[in-house]
């Protein structure tokens, strides 16, 4: 067992059982084992405080595991996974859906370790060199639920590269799962490429927000930017929006897209894409729209990128209110932990003193019950909106 020694005074954290060592904190470790292995957390006083994840060139360089003077069961993995499958199958939030996360990194105490289910096929994505030598007891775990056919790795490729373990995208049980998984959300149908998708191929944790444009499309001109797959778009399409306007820079997306507003638009709709980039299509928009949606991906990914990224916020934001009709409601997101809840609205706040337009809050969006965010860790809430009306 590695052994990671913290300065004087650094072990508040872990004591409040953060799961995250950064590296400044320590004092000393064993330095040039491979990534991957676990390790004693212990205060400068010699207490044990914890056992974890050890990352030699990552700032995060220890993902705790187990917090106490107690190492981890041999089988705590299986248990936390098993635990928590168990939570969303007995959570009634998460009826009426056939896809969602079974497995949810520090929310679930599995730092590192993400698992999705798209119907019959679960994905495994690993984003550090422990998570993906534990791949195998994933998979065995996955392959075991009632329904599943398929279990692929589809790993976090930039971690990998940090973290110095070679990212998979096999195939890892069963039989190979088809190019789209087709999957059904409160109605709602889309296929899924978890192959070459962006994440694991799907943004599961819009699925609220979808279904509350749903609700709110009726009768609505719809735009939807950054729109990728078209998940808002054919929500609103099913809704009975009259139109909808996609706007992505990808064309693989949007042809996608195309595809999910087709197969899930109640009535006559009528659909238009744009591949491009979405913040100049927003500044030259000159038609108006009653529903509006604009989920930008993490613009922050580090705390230097925040002013930059807010900018890009604002600016978007404000092009979109000045396209918004009388009365129309606006989504808006963020989904960096870079950029809390607070900031996004004020950015929103920024963009209504600029388009010169009172802007009411009539709610706050965020991630389903399926990306639980663990108290003892704030950073896992990445993603929030807010539910403007203009
Ligand atoms: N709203 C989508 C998720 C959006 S993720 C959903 O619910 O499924 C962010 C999207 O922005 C990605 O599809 C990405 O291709 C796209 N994107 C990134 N930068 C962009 C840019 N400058 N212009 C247009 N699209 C961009």
């Amino acid at each position: 067992m590695y052994d990671v020694v913290l300065h004087p005074g650094r072990d508040k954290a872990v004591r409040r059982r953060h799961p995250w060592v950064l590296s400044g904190s320590v004092a000393r470790e064993p330095g040039a084992t491979p990534a991957g292995e676990l390790a004693r957390v212990t205060s400068a006083e010699g207490e044990v405080l914890g056992y974890g994840d050890y990352s030699p060139r990552s700032q995060l360089r220890v993902r705790l595991v187990a917090f106490g003077k107690d190492a981890p069961a041999a089988d705590w993995l299986d248990e936390r996974l098993a635990a928590s499958a168990e939570r969303r199958a007995t959570d009634p939030l998460l009826e009426g859906t056939d896809a969602l996360r079974l497995a949810n990194a520090e929310g679930d105490g599995l730092p590192g370790l993400v698992l999705d289910r798209y119907a019959g096929v679960v994905v495994v994505r690993a984003s550090t060199a422990a998570m993906a030598a534990r791949r195998a007891e994933a998979v065995r775990f996955a392959a075991t639920l009632p329904g599943v056919t398929s279990v692929v790795a589809r790993d976090d490729a930039t971690a990998a590269r940090r973290e110095g373990f070679e990212p998979s995208s096999e195939l890892l049980a069963g039989a190979p799962p088809p190019a789209r998984v087709e999957i059904r959300e409160h109605g709602r149908v889309y296929q899924v490429d978890v192959a070459r998708g962006q994440k694991t191929g799907f943004y599961l944790d819009q699925r609220d927000a979808r279904s509350l444009v749903e609700r709110l499309a009726r009768g609505r001109r719809v735009l939807d930017l950054f729109a990728y797959t078209g998940g808002f778009a054919a929500a609103a399409a099913r809704g009975g929006a009259p139109s909808v306007t996609l706007v992505d820079a990808s064309e693989a997306a949007l042809a996608l897209a195309r595809a999910h507003v087709e197969r899930n638009r109640g009535g006559a709709c009528e659909a238009r894409f744009v591949v491009g980039d979405a913040f100049e299509a927003a500044r030259r928009l000159r038609e108006r729209f009653d529903l509006l949606v604009v989920d930008p991906p993490p613009l922050a990914r580090r705390s230097a990128d925040v002013q930059r990224a807010s900018r890009a916020y604002k600016d978007v934001f404000l092009h979109a209110l000045r396209a918004a009709a009388p009365g129309a409601f606006v989504l808006v997101f963020r989904c960096s932990h870079h950029v809390s809840s607070d900031l996004l609205r004020k950015i929103a706040f920024g963009a209504s003193l600029d388009a010169q337009r009172p802007v009411q809050v009539l709610a706050t969006l965020g991630a389903p019950s399926d990306h639980p965010v663990a108290l003892d860790h704030p950073e896992g809430e990445y993603l929030s909106g807010l539910l403007l009306r203009a």
